[in-house]
């Protein structure tokens, strides 16, 4: 069973997906860890004028488990430096250069194999598994998406603003819409779900009990 969770950023999706995993004990591909992976390369570098081949050169690897999604970096596992704001934003303009997604997709599609998924991302229902059997659209209002991420990075210890993260979001949002080859946009069989107000568990027990009809 492989199962597609996408949304925009601070929707909600990656505890979901997460969680999802947990509970039908299948591993969890967070798809944007690898992105945030090349992000970090390309802040790194203060460039996205990398090509595809040599970013896929680096010495890296991805382990995909129940509940988790690890990228190695020369042997070191990455974690808090991938999760800032500047490395999201290198991350979703990498995300524009067409060469790159296809390499991306190929990639994820080669490193899941026949094997089950809760693939969590932004194309992963309608790109990287376009037959999942299960595709779920997770949203929020971009203010409710900010407030999220701006509790989560301030419990990481970061220094930040709720106006420049929402900033941020609007930002991201439109650049991920507005791309020319792969706008970012739910499968046109997914179903959509608003969590803005709405709790975690509410929406894995609705998620749960379509899966299980
Ligand atoms: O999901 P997250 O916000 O961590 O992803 C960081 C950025 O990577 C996104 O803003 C998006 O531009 C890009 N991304 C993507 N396709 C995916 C996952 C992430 O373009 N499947």
């Amino acid at each position: 069973m492989k199962i597609a969770i996408d949304g925009p950023s601070a929707s909600g999706k990656s505890t979901i997906a997460r969680l999802l995993s947990q509970r039908l004990g299948i591993p969890y591909l967070e798809t944007g860890l690898l992105y945030r992976f090349f992000g970090y390369i390309a802040y790194k570098r203060g460039t996205i004028e990398l090509p595809p081949d040599e970013l896929f050169k680096e010495d890296f690897k991805v382990v995909i488990d129940v509940g988790k999604t690890e990228v190695y970096w020369k042997g070191k596992r990455l974690s808090e430096e991938l999760r800032g704001e500047e490395v999201g934003r290198y991350a979703s303009l990498l995300g524009e250069v067409p060469a790159f997604r296809e390499r991306m997709i190929k990639f994820f599609r080669e490193l899941v194999g026949s094997s089950q998924v809760v693939g969590e991302g932004r194309d992963v229902g309608t790109h990287i598994f376009p037959q999942a059997d299960y595709k779920f659209f997770i949203t929020a209002s971009p203010e409710e998406r900010a407030r999220r991420r701006y509790l989560e990075l301030k419990e990481r210890g970061m220094d930040v603003s709720y106006e420049d993260i929402l900033k941020a979001i609007q930002e991201r949002d439109y650049r991920d819409a507005n791309r020319p080859l792969y706008p970012f946009k739910p499968a046109e069989d997914a179903l959509i779900i608003d969590t803005t107000n709405k709790r975690v568990e509410e929406v894995l027990e609705y998620i749960l009990s379509i899966i299980k009809e």
